[in-house]
């Protein structure tokens, strides 16, 4: 029998336990400092902008924790999600590496981006919370969050990054069709956003001063708390479900990853693709290679420092030691939205310093060289973050065209580039470019990180 294209699982083989990966670890990662005493915080210091039921997930020791039945309920919406094997790209390849791809494309808002939002939607509606908000980068975020609040019954107000706002306003269509508010970020509503625009009127927005605004807005309403997409503990964890389905599913087919390539923005698809390998890794069971990648225009990970910073540009967040490039670097406008982000999950961040897996920048142009291949072969558009995994992926298998190795390689197809169109015509029309590392305006950024002693 030929070997298969998708490989499903049935809805009975939902993961019922998302996996932590912190007991597993030879050290804990450092914890976050609050910004004034620098002490580590508590509870209580996070208990204005999230409800305690993500709290006690974001500092909890268990190994395992259990799904409830009302988000098992909404993932079978779309999950367990397709793995499939790329037949096609290799053989344009000409390889004989064996290429898998988990597409979280499926899910209703595109991307992987739901895996978290709905429970966290569902803790804050367990609690009486009424309404959440947010940012968005590529608006992926929004999209997911908007749907998870019609889900539980919350209201949901979100502030866009304003370089995608205007990129992509099919975003903010379908946020709002999904029920929530909407705003272009920076905007004149919260006096973050005003900081930003009596300097720069014409700023593109990022991801650290969307989520300024979105704090700023959740601590002024008792009723309302606000919800983070990426980096965080709980998002990583909530992830998790990409890896434990991928992991049963290579497992039907008979094959072990040996490299396991990923996209990083805040970290969260990838964190959530490889952790559940990685513990078969730690355990001796598998010895795959684990690398992640990143834009060359904001490469927190490979360029950034290890040192406590805030995750948000006016400095409302927590310390967290993660990898930065200072929280008021603003990245070029590239069209993989998502990878905008300053800094790096603390938690992944801890893990790269603990050697536990690579990472690499790639350019955008070298990216949507890949995904043309990708999508001429394939057929699924993808979104221009994992385009940055696709270029690493395909790149490896013309290595073992070169080698003759088999290698199985495994990556998350983690949205569709449905809503990116501006960007693929902008590739095809020949006007994409790659912007050059911003090195002194990194540098500016940093010299303003606050010094932390620890
Ligand atoms: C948000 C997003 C990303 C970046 O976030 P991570 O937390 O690094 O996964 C990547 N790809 C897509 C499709 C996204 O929506």
């Amino acid at each position: 029998m030929a070997e298969p294209t998708k490989i499903l699982l049935d809805e009975s083989e939902l993961p019922t336990h998302w996996y932590n990966v912190i007991p597993d670890l030879p050290e804990p990662p450092p914890p976050p400092l609050h910004p004034g005493t620098h002490q580590p915080v508590g509870p209580e210091d996070l208990a204005p902008l999230f409800p305690m039921g993500l709290i006690l997930q974001e500092v909890t020791g268990e190994r395992y924790v259990e799904i409830p039945e009302a988000v098992r309920e909404v993932y079978r919406l779309w999950r367990p999600s397709p793995l499939y094997r790329a037949h096609n790209l290799e053989r344009h390849l000409d390889t004989p590496a064996r290429i898998y791809f988990k597409y979280e494309g499926v899910s209703p808002a595109g991307s992987h981006k739901p895996n978290t939002a709905v429970p966290q939607a569902y803790y804050n509606a367990a609690e009486g919370v009424e309404r959440l908000t947010t940012e968005t980068g590529a608006g992926q975020w929004g999209s997911a969050l908007a749907f998870a609040c019609a889900q539980f019954g919350l209201g949901c107000e979100v502030w866009q990054v304003a370089a995608s706002f205007t990129q992509k306003p099919y975003r903010a269509s379908m946020m709002r069709l999904w029920g929530a508010t909407v705003h272009s970020s920076p905007s004149e509503l919260t006096a973050a956003g005003r900081a930003v625009l009596a300097e720069h009127p014409d700023s593109p927005g990022s991801l650290g001063i969307a989520i300024s605004e979105a704090v700023e807005a959740a601590l002024a309403d008792e009723q309302t708390k606000y919800a983070l997409g990426s980096v965080l503990n709980h998002v990583l964890l909530h992830q998790t479900v990409i890896g434990e389905e991928a992991l049963l599913q290579l497992a039907k087919v008979g094959d072990t990853p040996d490299l396991i390539v990923g996209c990083t923005g805040g970290g969260s698809n990838f964190a959530g693709l490889f952790f559940p390998f990685l513990r078969e890794k730690l355990a001796g069971r598998m010895a795959p290679s684990i690398l992640a990648v990143e834009p060359a225009a904001c490469p927190s990970l490979t360029k950034g420092e290890y040192r406590y910073d805030f995750g948000d540009v006016a400095g409302m967040t927590p310390l967290m030691k993660m990898h930065t490039l200072g929280h008021d670097f603003i990245p070029d406008p590239i069209h993989a939205g998502g990878l905008r982000y300053h800094g790096m999950s603390p938690l992944l961040s801890h893990l790269y310093e603990l050697g536990l897996f690579e990472a690499e920048a790639i350019d955008q142009t070298q990216c949507f060289d890949a995904a043309l291949t990708f999508a001429r072969t394939q057929g699924i558009v993808p979104a221009p973050e994992p385009t940055h995994a696709i270029a690493a992926a395909v790149r490896e298998a013309e290595r073992c065209r070169e080698t003759g190795e088999s290698k199985v390689i495994l990556t998350a197809l983690c949205g569709h580039g449905h809503f990116d169109m501006a960007a693929y015509d902008a590739y095809l029309s020949g006007q994409l470019r790659d912007h050059d590392y911003p090195a002194e305006a990194v540098a500016e950024a940093m010299a303003r990180v606050p010094v932390v002693e620890d």
